[in-house]
This record gives C-alpha cells, sequence and structure tokens, in this order.
C-alpha cells in the first residue's frame, strides 16, 4: 500500500508545508486542549488533498492554522516557501455554511472579494471577473438574485465563485458539501473536479466521506484525534472521473474506512 508517514524526502519543494505543527486551545476555566500534535505534511502545487479523520480530530483547526486564521503553539506552516502568519487572499477558505452575505446579489456576493483586491482595479474589470466566474459555476441566469432565493447547491456554487474570484493560488475547504443532500453533493464534487482541471488551483478539502475523498483527491490524509495528528497519507491513482465499482476506488474506500475506524478507536484507549 502506498502510505506514506511521514513526507517524500524525494519531494523538494512542497507549496504547503506544515512542520511540525500543534496547538493547544487554553479554555476561560484553565484548562488545556491539545487540539493538533506534532503534525507535518506536505502538499504539492496544484495538488487535490482530502484530509478525513474523526471529529474533533483537529481537521479545522489544521485548515485554519494554514489559512492564517490561527496561531500554531509550535512549528509553523510554510506557503511557497513564505511562512503563514496572517490570511491572505491567496489562501480562501470555503465553509460548509455558505456565508454569503444575504443583503448582496449573487454577482455582488462573487464581487465583494474584489473591491478589496488589486487584481481588479477598475469598476469594467471587477464586472468581467464577476460575469467570467458566475458562468464558471453556471448561475449566469441568476446574477440578480439574492441568496435566499437560491437551493443549497446554488448557494455553495456562488461561495466557490467567490473564493475563485480573487485568484488564490490554495482553496481551503471545510466540509463545504457536508449540508447538501447526496444528489446535490454529487453533482457539487463534479463540478468542483472540472473547476479543478481546468484551473488546477492546490485544494485541501477536509470531508467526513471517506467517499468523497476517494472520489475528489490525488492524496488521502487520515487524521487520528485527541491530540490530532496524521496517521496515515494515501495516494489514489486511479483515474478520473472514478467509478464507484472500480476495483481500485472500492479498495481504497474499504483500506481508508480501516484506518479512520484504527483512529477513532485509539481515541477511546485509556477511557
Ligand atoms: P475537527 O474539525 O476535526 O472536528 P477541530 O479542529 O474543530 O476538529 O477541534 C479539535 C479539538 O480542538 C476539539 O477537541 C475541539 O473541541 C477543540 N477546539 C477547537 N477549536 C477550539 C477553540 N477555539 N477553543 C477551545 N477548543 C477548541
Ligand atoms: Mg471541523
Amino acid at each position: 500500500m502506498p502510505d506514506r508517514a511521514v513526507p517524500n524526502p524525494s519531494f523538494p519543494k512542497p507549496f504547503i508545508d506544515v512542520r511540525g505543527v500543534s496547538k493547544t486551545f487554553f479554555t476561560k476555566r484553565g484548562g488545556a486542549i491539545e487540539a493538533l500534535s506534532q503534525t507535518s505534511l506536505a502538499i504539492a502545487e496544484k495538488e487535490f488533498v482530502c484530509i478525513v479523520g474523526p471529529s474533533g480530530g483537529g481537521k479545522s483547526t489544521l485548515l485554519n492554522i494554514v489559512a492564517g486564521f490561527l496561531k500554531p503553539t509550535t512549528g509553523e506552516v510554510l506557503v511557497s516557501g513564505r511562512r503563514v502568519d496572517r490570511p491572505s487572499a491567496g489562501r480562501v477558505m470555503v465553509f460548509q455554511e455558505f456565508a454569503l452575505f444575504p443583503w448582496l446579489t449573487v454577482e455582488d456576493n462573487i464581487g465583494f472579494g474584489l473591491a478589496v483586491s488589486e487584481n481588479a482595479s477598475t469598476r469594467k474589470e471587477r464586472d468581467d471577473i464577476v460575469a467570467e466566474h458566475l458562468a464558471l459555476v453556471r448561475l449566469t441566469k441568476f446574477a440578480k438574485s439574492y441568496p435566499s432565493e437560491l437551493s443549497g447547491g446554488m448557494k455553495q456554487r456562488v461561495a466557490l465563485a467567490r473564493a475563485l474570484a480573487v485568484n488564490p493560488e490554495a482553496l481551503l475547504m471545510d466540509e463545504p458539501f457536508g449540508a447538501l443532500d447526496a444528489y446535490t453533493r454529487n453533482n457539487l464534487q463534479r463540478e468542483l473536479l472540472r473547476i479543478w482541471e481546468q484551473q488546477r488551483k492546490t485544494v485541501l478539502f477536509v470531508t467526513h466521506s471517506i467517499e468523497e475523498a476517494v472520489y475528489l483527491a490525488d492524496k488521502v490524509i487520515v487524521m487520528a484525534g485527541r491530540p490530532g495528528s496524521v496517521r496515515a497519507i494515501i495516494d489514489i491513482k486511479a483515474d478520473r472521473p472514478r467509478d464507484e465499482s472500480d476495483p481500485e476506488v472500492v479498495a481504497m474506500r474499504a483500506h481508508i474506512r480501516e484506518l479512520v475506524l484504527s483512529a477513532s478507536e485509539d481515541e477511546h484507549d485509556g477511557e
């Protein structure tokens, strides 16, 4: 099995380099929660990486550290060789709750980040980028609609278009399709792959679904919880689009399911 517990040393320049990152939260009542412990990962440019693992395993914490929203207690994250110490338009987050502005139309939601971005200095440039991204997520007809008029799947397309409009190098996605029904979710997975194949952003995608991870990823990171750490790194080599009856896909799902289960069992040792 192509597991790699440590970053491959023959992999010279990772795009996202998580080095020995730990994170301890201190609660108001004086307690300490170790959310992440000594986590190291190397992610190549344009790679599609999924993170799976038990709930409370530090997945969101890791994503927030890579995004620059949280500071690690120890260790560091480098992106393109530069240390992350704040959020940047080069690394955008897409959340499960669509996080759209309800008082803005679809086109103004997509253009929102551009108003404060250097990528679009004129009104015309901004309008062109918005139109391009409306078309990318197939929502041109809904440009003047408000989020309340859209289905969950459409809202998440708007969130994706808004994230891509600022032309980030990396997309950080925290269970982005977790609130959608199965049919819409499958649709969005296909759409995301189509866009990724076109734009080749680096994607770091957290999911609860092993099926989703094996469908999407070049590489799946299995995290163990309490404290969160990397349990295994698995390369998925099956050709895309992946079919759930492909024996390689079936085998990968089973293998990762085993790893996630044993990672969850470890948590209960000694309890
Ligand atoms: P996951 O996304 O894998 O479910 P999280 O990264 O959200 O896990 O959480 C990891 C652990 O850190 C959990 O025990 C959680 O309760 C704790 N935690 C996360 N954020 C905070 C915070 N801001 N303050 C205190 N504890 C936190
Ligand atoms: Mg989470």
